[in-house]
């Protein structure tokens, strides 16, 4: 069987890692906090150094078989099956077209437009268009693992979510079927019909509550400790190593050299960007990158609780959660992030190797995303809201100095845009709430013009209204007769 094919046959050893205490726990049982002093853990393999013996390059070329394997287990996130969760059995991955997602150049034209050169990643090319399945597909393959080596009759999967997460959850676990079963908690009208539309059609228990994700987030964090339910949230360590895989996907599109990259990244509950960062360290270490590219997490002014912990001197610094003000990245509108000491330790870590500022914040208007989100995509790209805080956090980055220009940025379009689409119809028929505090820029709003009305269409035989139409067409068009 060719290599790129073969489901590795070498196991590693995978323990939880507590960020507060330094307790270790077994992968056996399901945990998302320290059972001994409640704070948010990782997952480490205790023998990754058995990786460095075979050396980078042994690793490069075994990544890039892989992208054209015929093996099902090994066509996602899990091409780089040695680095994320090297525990799990051929048989229990699931896959659903997960990873892989394109990384789309900016015009020549767009990029002389916004004074950069930048490339968007797709993630909203992921099957429930979002980001949200790379960490879904390693989760769901580690609980179909459990499920089937303790003989579990039913597990209960429950997520809070902005969206997003609720949408994959209940994707995949609508596919790996019994005895996995999807509960979602939604803050009520708070997520788009798109999002809501998602978790309904594949079968989910959709719950909802007033109030806003944090809210939402409390209440599955209070079941999580009491009942037998599996969370789904990114207090998930599991989800967290799914989500590596983006960083790995960047490094091997550029021919694993990161030199003179920025990756822009939204950050909402902050497990994005934990993982992202977690996973270049971890190509660092092999050698398989040797420079780690600089890292930019972008917040709304009206969600900001990291971007205020990083703006503060070093010796200043403390954390405090926001109360979040309405957002149109909605999926980031997160005022106490779950992963704030995720972020903070491998923050620290990432520094530690590449320097100061190879990890920063910026803070971005909600008239810049809207602005950036409308702009991105009349360039042809499929920016959601969260795509265009990216590329309004480049455009911030830039006039703040803080990127040089020989520099290329990679913007993280975290979904895909028609989840967002009650946005741009706010924004082009200038109808937000006071609230977000947007006013739309006229040259870059657009709406559709009726030309006929229905009258005619009753009055007129078939052909004349055919006429009637192509000449109204041709008069507003002001087309010249052949
Ligand atoms: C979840 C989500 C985010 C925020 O990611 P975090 O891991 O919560 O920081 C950003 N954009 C989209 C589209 C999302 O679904
Ligand atoms: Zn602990």
């Amino acid at each position: 069987m060719n290599i790129a094919d073969r489901f590795p046959a070498e196991r590693g050893r995978m323990e939880y890692v507590c960020l507060g205490c330094g307790a270790r726990q077994p992968i056996e049982a399901l945990h998302y906090t320290c059972p001994k002093c409640g704070a948010v853990l990782l997952l480490e393999d205790l023998d990754f150094a058995r990786l460095q013996k075979q050396g980078a390059e042994h690793w490069r070329t075994l990544f890039d078989a892989r992208c054209a394997s015929r093996n099902t287990a090994l066509r996602g996130i899990f091409r780089f099956y040695e680095l994320m969760a090297p525990v799990l059995d051929e048989q229990d991955i699931v896959y659903l077209g997960e990873g892989n997602t394109p990384i789309i150049e900016a015009s020549p034209e767009f990029a002389r437009a916004a004074g950069c050169s930048f490339a968007f990643k797709n993630d909203g090319q992921n099957p429930s268009a979002s980001f949200k399945d790379r960490g879904m597909a390693c989760a769901f393959s580690y609980l179909k693992a459990q499920a089937r080596k303790q003989g579990w009759d039913e597990v209960l999967a429950i997520c809070a979510s902005t969206g997003d997460t609720s949408a994959a959850a209940a994707l995949y676990a609508a596919y790996v079927g019994a005895p996995l079963k999807s509960v979602v908690l939604l803050p009520h009208g708070k997520v788009t019909p798109a999002q809501l539309s998602q978790p309904l059609g594949s079968g989910a228990t959709v719950l909802e509550l007033p109030g806003v994700f944090d809210d939402c987030m409390k209440v599955v964090e209070l079941l999580a400790d009491k009942y037998r339910v599996a969370l789904l949230n990114s207090k998930n360590s599991w989800r967290i190593l799914g989500q590596e895989s983006y960083a790995f996907e960047v490094a091997q599109w550029y021919g694993w050299n990161l030199s003179g990259k920025c990756v822009f990244v939204p950050i909402g509950n902050a497990g994005n960007v934990t993982a992202i960062m977690s996973g270049f360290i971890k190509l660092q270490r092999l050698g398989i990158i040797t420079n780690l590219p600089r890292i930019f997490g972008v917040q709304s002014h009206h969600a900001d609780p990291v971007y205020r912990y990083y703006s503060a001197d070093a010796s200043a610094r403390r954390y405090e959660p926001v109360t979040v003000q309405s957002s149109v990245a909605q999926a980031a509108m997160i005022g106490n992030p779950v992963s704030f000491p995720r972020v903070e330790r491998l923050a620290a870590e990432y520094i530690g190797i590449g320097g100061e500022g190879a990890f920063q914040v910026v803070q971005v208007t909600e008239q810049q995303i809207m602005d950036a989100m409308i702009r991105a995509n009349r360039y042809g790209h499929i920016a959601c809201t969260q795509g265009g805080e990216c590329f309004a956090g480049l455009l911030r980055a830039r006039q703040l100095g803080l990127m040089d220009t020989n520099e290329h940025a990679v913007l993280d379009a975290t979904a895909h845009s028609l989840k967002f689409v009650g946005f741009q119809d706010m924004y082009f028929n200038n109808a937000f709430p006071a609230e977000y505090g947007i006013t739309p820029d006229y040259s870059l709003m657009n709406t559709p013009e009726l030309l006929l009305d229905v009258e005619q269409k009753k009055r007129l035989s078939e052909a004349e209204y055919t006429e009637a139409g192509a000449e109204a067409v041709a008069r507003r068009l002001n087309l010249q007769k052949k």
